[in-house]
């Protein structure tokens, strides 16, 4: 079961990567992500890695320019937070999305978020 991800795409090796903490603030709040080149990022596709990680790849709607953001794995509090979601009994939603919220969807073993592709522990 694959859940429609696309894992078998090569790596993007020609995006940009886009570096610095508010591209990710931005990204968890679904604002708009600006392009370096002055347009704006449309999200293309989200990918996990498989080290954990997530990514994100951009095309910049003024220069057709392809940008990826690498989405941190999951820390010890995230998983926790899950966890604890789990425990009472709930779908367990992505810690990093507070608005609007994500819901985890299984991945094989994994449990992973469909807007930023990282890992967040096992179904329960
Ligand atoms: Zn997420």
């Amino acid at each position: 079961m694959v859940n429609g991800w696309h894992t078998q795409e090569p790596a993007s090796s020609d995006a940009i990567p886009l570096k610095g903490k508010d591209y990710l603030k931005r990204y968890y709040t679904s604002q708009h992500l600006e392009s370096p080149m002055g347009g704006v990022l449309h999200e293309l596709r989200v990918r996990p890695e498989s080290d954990g990680s997530g990514s994100v790849l951009f095309e910049c709607s003024a220069s057709s320019l392809r940008y990826e953001l690498r989405i941190p794995k999951a820390t010890r509090r995230d998983k926790e937070k899950v966890r604890e979601q789990q425990k009472e009994g709930r779908d367990p939603v992505c810690p990093r999305h507070e608005d609007p919220l994500e819901k985890l969807l299984r991945n094989g073993d994994h449990l992973v978020c469909p807007r930023c592709g990282v890992r967040y522990g096992r179904p329960a």
